[in-house]
């Protein structure tokens, strides 16, 4: 792998390389709303391709504060919502603006690709707290132990890539302690939060009480219309916050494609329907993926949310370590698949692969036939 490389980039290069079923990177191979398509389509050649308003087109500002408090029961006015080029420059955003030189900044290993990157560029001091599977449980004592008088903000992404955990308001509460008893601002990577199963509901850490005012929430379009590339997603934060968000979000990409943001509009007014069914899909995703690796000696953990679901090598039998398994899968039996450790800055967990779901039965079943051929 080149140094610096993301390890998504890496594994579906190697995917596409050797022909093999790509079960590592998140993205659906089916299941995206036509409709939703065809209004980009109609408002590409429709309307003006001109820039839009820096913070958005009014109608997705609006279509944003308006889903939230249908789905989720938060009070926002139009004015605290930011459409960013996709959930990760929402991110780069807020990590920019508001980490100063110097600040510490809380973090959960397994982390997400960028967050490390964008803190440090930020001249922010990580600081790990480490989950660790089959739980993946949050203690107060760790956060505790992590914080110090130079702490400003964390980071905390739930659902949980790559532990695919929907944290309830008891884990979540511990957070919302903190960030109150502390000070500090909670940057709230939710980009999963319809996409959780067995009947759960996300609880979105800004409705806990303290935290109205001090966190920046994060969405994507890409992932509630199973539609990854097209980069749309925003930031809610109360007026303080997104006014210093917007700051750094205008010299960043300054605004995000005008067709795209009139149809993620038209998705996210969709009825409840929509959404429930796109969770019941890739649950039925989920329970195929599972049910097939069991059958052929594998052992999975837990997936209350997100594209993912991983196995545990050792517990399946496998005497290998994570990196190893998967470089030799995706060449040998044609299945890429993510190693765990990726996500941990230091002391990884290393027995632990991640396998995307979100795909067609036909995808799932020919990745199971290359993972029977793997053990
Ligand atoms: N955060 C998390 C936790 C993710 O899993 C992803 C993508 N899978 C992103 C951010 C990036 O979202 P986007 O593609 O909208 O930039
Ligand atoms: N979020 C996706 C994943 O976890 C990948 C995003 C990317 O490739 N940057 O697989």
């Amino acid at each position: 792998m080149s140094p610096g490389t993301t390890i998504f980039e890496h594994m579906s290069g190697l995917a596409r390389a050797h022909g093999a079923v790509n079960l590592g990177q998140g993205f659906p191979d089916f299941g995206w709303p036509q409709d939703v398509i065809d209004k980009a389509a109609a408002a590409l050649t429709g309307a003006a391709s001109q820039y839009p308003p820096m913070r958005g087109i009014p109608e997705l500002r609006q279509a944003v504060a308006d889903h939230y408090r249908a789905h989720q029961g938060l009070e926002l006015s139009a004015d605290e919502v930011i459409v960013t080029s996709g959930a990760t420059e929402a991110l780069a955003a807020a990590l920019l603006a508001l980490i100063e030189p110097g600040d510490e900044v809380l973090l959960f290993q397994p982390l997400y690709d960028s967050y490390l990157p964008m803190v440090r560029r930020a001249g922010g001091v990580p600081k790990l707290v480490r989950l660790a599977p089959p739980d993946w449980k949050l203690t107060a004592e760790a956060i505790e132990a992590a914080i110090t008088p130079k702490t400003r903000l964390m980071v905390f992404n739930n659902p949980h890539n790559p532990a695919a955990v929907a944290f309830d308001r008891g884990q979540l509460q511990l957070l919302a302690d903190a960030c109150v008893r502390h000070d500090l601002i909670a940057v709230s990577d939710e980009v999963w939060e319809h996409v959780v199963f067995d009947g759960r509901r996300h609880v979105p850490l800004m409705a806990l009480p303290g935290m109205r005012e001090r966190t920046v929430k994060v969405g994507s379009a890409g992932k509630i219309f199973s539609l990854t590339g097209w980069k749309v997603g925003w930031l809610v934060a109360a007026p303080g916050l997104a006014e210093r968000v917007a700051r750094s979000h205008q010299f960043l990409t300054f605004t995000t494609p005008p067709n795209l943001q009139t149809a993620a509009a038209y998705g996210l007014g969709k009825d409840r329907g929509y959404f429930d069914d796109m969770r019941a899909a890739l649950q039925r995703s989920r329970d195929r993926l599972a049910a097939g690796l069991v059958e052929i000696g594998y052992v999975p953990l837990a997936s209350q949310g997100s594209y993912f679901l991983s196995v545990d090598l050792p517990v399946s039998g496998i005497d290998a370590d994570d990196v190893s398994f998967c470089e030799r899968i995706v060449r040998e039996a044609g299945v890429a698949a993510i190693p765990v450790s990726a996500f941990y800055a230091e002391d990884p967990v290393r027995h632990v692969v991640r396998l995307c779901f979100a795909k067609a039965d036909a995808t799932l079943d020919a990745g199971l036939e290359g993972l029977a051929r793997a053990r």
